[in-house]
């Protein structure tokens, strides 16, 4: 196996993975970054607001690092009702003007990129690895989406009709869109929701995960400097009753969700118990992610894909891997190469270079963490167990990858988001029973085939209801435009992020009929 098992494989940053001298400065940069530096802005917002002051506390190392705020379901409300206000004034910002801004806000995070992953790192314990790949996707959001405005909302689309009749479609923007974001692609996931709502001309508030509103924050900061207005997008940080108050608010008109499938469940009750215009809800939510080898797959690539997946980013994506299907006769062989390579991960500081995976969140991920795998340990065979050396996790929330062999794929019953890979083995007899188990989770999010039969990968694709298959790869890291991204059944409800579907639900379609 490559010993560098994490080093982006597409170039993510502008950088050529071997180009040591770019790199170099950009993490030289990096750290000259003071985090501390957000913590006025915040304040500033909250005295505005009459929000809560609530500390942020690093993953890494517990250092504060800044003061954000929670907005109040009275504020949160009120903010609802000053956004509509503004729908008009939105609306009536060209599509092409739109997209020009998004331009420049992609422009402005290329610029500012050193400054972000050091925020990345402190706030959402992001390797450097991680941090660029996720400002790459930020900036590829902002630009697809900027094209995607022109492609919908630059000029309205002509319809064939009789003689003497024009018709027109045209798109227009639905009013206030509701965005909320999770904690785990804080600047990706947040600048997704936020740039496809602002395209389709929406006034947008955005709600990042309680955990991470500083990177929000800036990313805010950026679309305002590159052009929309402080009234077109607002900042709304907080917790679940935050988002609460601003779904359940009679004026929002769209809601964006990512996050867990329970809370998409809780938006979509207090969307429908309003006595208000329906408003669409685009959820992604979560997954219990297979991947499939069978007896003829390169072991070594399933090796290598299956610790990216499953451990790459802490095991923190709703794309990675949970359970591994393994075929009997190649079993022993995989996981032995599985444990060695996970072996060589280094778990630390998100800061180092060295370092292939950092903290988990939040002390209460790493709890939940810990007891699964006791509870693991007890019911089923815990085959790798990962170490985190005693002065990290005297400092941090570290967790290290984890491998569980488990005797039936039902005795992982919930989406475990962390680095523990849960593995079953099968005889080729069994191979429906797989995909039936598979079926019978309810999730498709992302699924994995290995195989170098054709027929195999055909059957499990054409079998199961999943939003991203991926055949003789890893299963994470889907990139805009090419892979667009979103799941079906408890996963989400589409359409996909990233893809050409997406705007379309930010907006309402309307048909001008003229007899000329
Ligand atoms: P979460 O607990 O559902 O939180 C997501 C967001 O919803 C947070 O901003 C949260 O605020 C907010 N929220 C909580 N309760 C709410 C309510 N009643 N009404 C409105 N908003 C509410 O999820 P998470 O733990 O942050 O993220 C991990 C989950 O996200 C995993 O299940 C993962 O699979 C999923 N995910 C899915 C995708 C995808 O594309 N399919 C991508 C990334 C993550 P607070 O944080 O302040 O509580």
């Amino acid at each position: 196996l490559p010993k560098d098992l994490f080093s982006p494989r597409r170039n993510s940053a502008g950088i050529e993975v071997g180009d040591r001298r770019a790199l170099g400065s950009l993490i030289a940069e990096r750290r000259r970054t003071r985090v501390e530096r957000l913590e006025a802005r915040c304040e500033a917002a909250a005295a505005k607001t009459g929000g809560e002051p609530v500390e942020i506390v690093s993953p890494v190392d517990g250092g504060l690092l800044g003061t954000s705020y929670h907005l109040s379901s009275e504020a949160a409300t009120a903010l609802v009702r000053e956004a509509a206000a503004h729908c008009r004034t939105a609306e009536a910002v060209p599509g092409p003007r739109r997209a020009e801004m998004l331009r420049k806000a992609a422009s402005l995070m290329e610029e500012r990129q050193a400054e972000l992953l050091a925020i990345l790192a402190a706030e959402g314990g992001k390797t450097l690895d991680d941090g660029i790949a996720e400002v790459r996707e930020a900036v590829d959001f902002l630009r697809f989406y900027a094209d995607e405005a022109m492609r919908l909302f630059g000029a309205p689309v002509e319809l064939p009709g009789p003689t003497g009749e024009e018709n027109r479609l045209t798109y227009r923007p639905r009013g206030v869109a509701v965005a909320i974001s999770p904690w785990n692609f804080p600047l990706a996931i947040f600048t997704g929701q936020v740039a496809a709502a602002l395209a389709a001309g929406n006034v947008v508030i955005a709600k990042p995960a309680e955990q991470t509103p500083l990177i929000a924050a800036k990313a805010v900061e950026l679309l305002h400097q590159a052009g929309f207005a402080k009234e077109h997008l607002y900042l709304a940080p907080g917790d679940g009753r935050t988002g609460a108050a601003l779904t359940s608010h009679d004026l929002t008109a769209v809601v964006a969700f990512t996050g867990s499938t329970e809370t998409a469940f809780a938006i979509n009750r207090a969307l429908a118990s309003r006595n208000a215009p329906i408003a669409p809800l685009i959820a992604e939510t979560g997954g219990i992610n297979a991947l499939i080898a069978d007896a003829t797959a390169l072991p070594e690539q399933v090796a290598d894909d299956v610790v990216m997946s499953a451990f790459r980013s802490a095991g923190q994506r709703c794309s990675a891997l949970r359970l591994l299907f393994l075929q009997e006769d190649v079993a022993d062989k995989i996981l032995d190469m599985i444990a060695g390579a996970a072996k060589e991960l280094t778990v630390g500081d998100p800061r180092e270079l060295s370092t292939d995976i950092g903290p988990v969140i939040d002390g209460e991920q790493l709890a939940m963490l810990r007891d699964h795998v006791s509870r693991m340990e007890r019911e089923q065979k815990l085959r790798y167990r990962g170490e985190v050396p005693a002065d990290l996790a005297a400092k941090g929330h570290y967790f290290a990858p984890h491998i569980v062999e488990i005797d039936r794929p039902e005795a992982l019953d919930r989406e475990i988001f962390g680095p523990v890979l849960h593995v079953v083995r099968w005889k080729a007899r069994d191979f429906d029973k797989i995909l039936d188990a598979i079926e019978a989770t309810g999730y498709g999010l992302t699924l994995g085939v290995h195989s170098r039969i054709n027929e195999t990968a055909h059957k499990v694709i054409a079998r199961l209801s999943v939003g991203n298959v991926y055949v003789n790869r890893n299963i994470i890291g889907a990139i805009v435009g090419s892979q667009p991204f979103g799941g079906s059944g408890l996963s989400g409800t589409g359409p996909k992020a990233g893809g050409p579907n997406y705007l379309v639900r930010f907006a309402r379609e309307q048909v001008i009929s003229v007899n000329t």
